[in-house]
């Protein structure tokens, strides 16, 4: 039985593994360019953000309708159970299906789908948050949560992702100043290739709760001392970040370095399908690279549900958090 964890940096769109992505190819007569499962799989090791960016957004052309969301969402959750993971929290990036014709409807009421049976059928809580594309302009993220509105009893709150050097934080001060008004929760990508200034642009004009990433922290130690006093969340993804290029081995992570700050840190597996694995796959992996011992990843798996948008759910959160300091490492 794997420790029990959050996980609460996952792209959805990320999950899609070569297999997903053949089927729903072949249900809705998408071609694509690759001859089997196998030569998708060997496209899937590519060499930097761009090559990761263009086939994420080529590969979204399978999923269409709402039963393709349900299954890309259920063939997730059926994966995360597996790992450990008791509550989720899921980005979809709207902006990426709207803009090749598939409304916001689909894609939520699809993800609801699976996400609302979850309970039942995977033992994981869950919650969405629509993540705007910060290489899109700021009219189109605020056009993106005016299509969201009727939904909004489904979406707990507004995130941003994909390329971040040259867009930074304060392009999207109004769309996080009205998703506040609509009572939704706020995190943000930052300080994953960008500077730390753009985290600390995140907390001080987005009012974020959670910085994503946040992987260059350490270069400012105001910012570790203010995120530290504050107790902010950071969702760090260590094998996201060797994949991409922003570190070049696991080994240099400062995840360690990180957690011995007294930063609150989590693990998170961002594109899992993408990246080379999941959340348990990338404990794992930090724990032989950083050489982290049991309490070490208690302390993660502790923090992550500390970090989870439970604050409706408190009974829930001090459930997991009982569930964690119940571990044992033995039964792995
Ligand atoms: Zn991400």
């Amino acid at each position: 039985m794997p420790l029990p964890k959050a996980e609460l940096h996952l792209h959805i769109e990320g999950t899609l593994e070569p297999e997903l992505a053949f089927e729903l190819a072949a249900r809705n007569g998408v071609e694509l360019p690759y001859a089997d499962t196998e030569e998708l799989r060997k496209a899937y090791l590519f060499d930097d953000l761009q090559s990761f960016l263009n086939l994420y957004y080529s590969l979204m052309r399978v999923l269409r309708t709402e039963d393709d969301f349900a299954a890309l969402a259920d063939a997730y959750l059926t994966r995360a159970a597996a790992q450990g993971v008791r509550h989720a929290e899921i980005f979809f990036d709207p902006q990426a299906h709207i803009a090749r014709g598939v409304p916001i409807g689909t894609v939520v009421e699809g993800l609801w789908r699976a996400l609302s049976t979850s309970e039942e059928r995977h033992g994981i809580s869950t919650r969405l948050i629509l993540c705007f594309l910060r290489d899109e302009s700021a009219e189109s993220a605020l056009l993106t949560l005016e299509a969201a509105r009727p939904y909004l009893d489904r979406i707990t709150g507004v995130g941003l992702d994909s390329a971040e050097v040259g867009h930074p934080p304060a392009k999207f001060r109004e769309v996080y100043e009205a998703a506040a008004a609509l009572g939704l929760r706020r995190v943000a990508h930052a300080g994953e290739e960008g500077p730390p200034a753009y985290i600390t642009e995140a907390l001080d004009v987005l009012g974020v709760e959670r910085v994503d990433h946040g992987l260059r922290a350490l270069e400012d130690p105001d910012l570790v001392a203010r995120l530290v006093r504050d107790r902010i969340p950071l969702t760090l993804c260590p094998l996201s970040n060797v994949r991409l290029r922003a570190i070049d081995t696991l080994e240099e992570h400062p995840l360690r370095a990180m957690m011995d700050a007294g930063l609150l840190c989590t693990v998170n597996s961002d594109d899992p399908a993408y990246f080379g694995g999941y959340v348990d796959d990338t404990f794992h992996a930090v724990r032989e690279a950083l050489e982290l011992d049991r309490e070490r990843l208690r302390e993660l798996a502790r923090n992550s549900f500390l970090a989870a948008f439970l604050e409706d759910e408190e009974g829930r959160r001090a459930g997991y958090l009982a569930e964690v300091s119940a571990y044992d490492f033995n039964t792995e």
